[in-house]
């Protein structure tokens, strides 16, 4: 890790870490039409309050406020990101708690898309922005947003450090053959294609949790992440540094998700174009939005999909289908990556909750040493927990994710490191 800190940044920090200890953390993860905030205890680990804004940019957004157990909604004018943060301000001011007693000790601001630049946190400063500002091109549905957020949150809040946390940042360490895709090395230069990797924030959390919930050294553990969401990514990780992942130069390779495609022959886009008679922008519209779950079944919720499944709906059927097969493809081709595999977890909405995606997903891989144990499988619960049988050489894990906690640690980690002036590029991933 290697916070971009200028020297004005590291000055404020030290001498804000001096004053307070740690209170808490404001994650903010501004959207391209929602802002979602949580104020999180990086200690104790829950979330003190939490709340989001919709639907920015219309005159009827929706703006709800979690905190001590009380909740409000309202439907407001929201013209715009800076409206958005002055909202949340107030609601803070309002409903609780004051901020100004939160000891706040640092905004963490979850982004998308840190391109080639940043393997790590960055303190944001004048030049970081303008870094992320550059990468929008990459992420035209993500970066936008989160300068916007960035901005207003940095003329708000302007006595903490604003620290941005990358989804990018843990798949930095790629090997170049992992990244590289093979097209024509001058135009991937000219225009920074390569694979990037995404939920990156979950990976490195989930990965670290797994290690320290069997008491056993991240570095000497193989292992499989599947963090399956709307969103859905797979990692290889070794030794807790990761050394492939299934998204690439967008969140819209690999594994079939809730809306996207995932893989697909580049030529279907060429065909659609020259065929269909589709635009550029229709065509990712389709893979994006129409496509994954949603496009094979009309569903993208797996609660709503087994019940189809149940029904008898032979669409909803080959859908589930295809994207277990995905699945096993990815875990084939990682198990060859990393050798051995100790931990295959599983992570997010359908991999923590959904018994019957885990067991399909693992169903059939005996002869790999992959199993699970029925009765373990189908218990539910929040905690981390094995739900293997005792005999096989690799453990089948579900670990619960937590990106807030995860970006909130990882802000104080940046603040410690800063405040004891330590040299934080020497430093073990941040322990989240
Ligand atoms: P994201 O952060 O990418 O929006 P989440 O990790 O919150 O997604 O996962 C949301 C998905 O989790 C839902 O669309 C749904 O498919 C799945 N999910 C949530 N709860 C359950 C459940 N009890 N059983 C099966 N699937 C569930």
């Amino acid at each position: 890790m290697n916070p971009a800190v200028s020297s004005a940044s590291s000055e404020r920090l030290a001498s804000f870490s001096a004053n307070g200890a740690h209170g808490s953390v404001l994650v903010i993860n501004s959207g391209s039409s929602s802002v979602k905030y949580q104020l999180v205890n990086p200690v104790g680990g829950e979330a003190i309050a939490s709340g989001q804004v919709e639907r920015i940019g219309q005159d009827d957004g929706i703006v709800t406020h979690k905190f001590a157990g009380n909740k409000t909604t309202q439907i407001i004018d929201v013209p715009d990101h800076s409206a958005a943060l002055r909202i949340i301000m107030e609601l803070f001011t309002v409903h609780g708690p004051d901020l100004a007693e939160a000891d706040v000790v640092a905004v963490g601001h979850r982004v998308v898309q840190g391109g080639s630049y940043f393997s790590g946190p960055a303190v944001i400063d004048d030049e970081v922005l303008e870094k992320i500002r550059s990468l929008i091109p990459l992420a035209p549905l993500h970066n936008p947003g989160h300068v916007a957020g960035i901005e207003v949150a940095r003329e708000l809040l302007p006595h903490v450090p604003h620290i941005a946390i990358f989804d990018t940042a843990f798949f930095q360490t790629l090997p170049e053959a992992a990244y590289t895709y093979a097209i024509d090395k001058d135009v991937a230069e000219a225009h920074a294609i390569r694979r990037y990797g995404f939920h990156g924030t979950s990976h490195q959390y989930v990965s670290g949790k797994v290690s320290r919930v069997l008491g056993r050294r991240l570095d000497e553990l193989n292992q499989i992440v599947l963090h399956l969401g709307n969103g859905a990514s797979v990692s290889a990780v070794r030794g807790g540094v990761a050394v492939e992942t299934s998204m690439g130069l967008t969140p819209l390779e690999g594994l079939v998700m809730g809306t996207r495609s995932g893989d697909v022959d580049p030529a279907v886009i060429f065909h659609l174009a020259r065929n269909a008679g589709m635009s550029i922008d229709e065509i990712d519209d389709l893979l994006n939005k129409r496509s994954g779950m949603k496009g094979l079944s009309g569903e993208s919720d797996f609660r709503a999909i087994h019940e189809l499944v149940a029904q008898g709906d032979e669409a909803t059927k080959l859908a589930l289908d295809i994207y277990i097969h995905r699945l096993k493809k990815y875990i084939g081709a990682y198990h060859a990556i990393l050798g051995r595999v100790d931990v295959i977890t599983f992570t997010a909405g359908v991999g923590e909750n959904d018994e019957i995606v885990r067991r399909l997903t693992v169903r059939g891989l005996e002869s790999l040493g992959i199993a699970i144990d029925e009765g373990r499988n189908d218990e539910r619960s929040r905690d981390p927990r094995i739900i293997s049988p005792d005999w096989t050489s690799t453990l089948v894990m579900v670990v619960p994710t937590n990106e807030e906690l995860a970006i909130a640690r990882q802000c104080v980690a940046v603040v410690d490191e800063l405040a004891s002036g330590a040299d934080a590029s020497e430093d073990e991933p941040a322990a989240v």
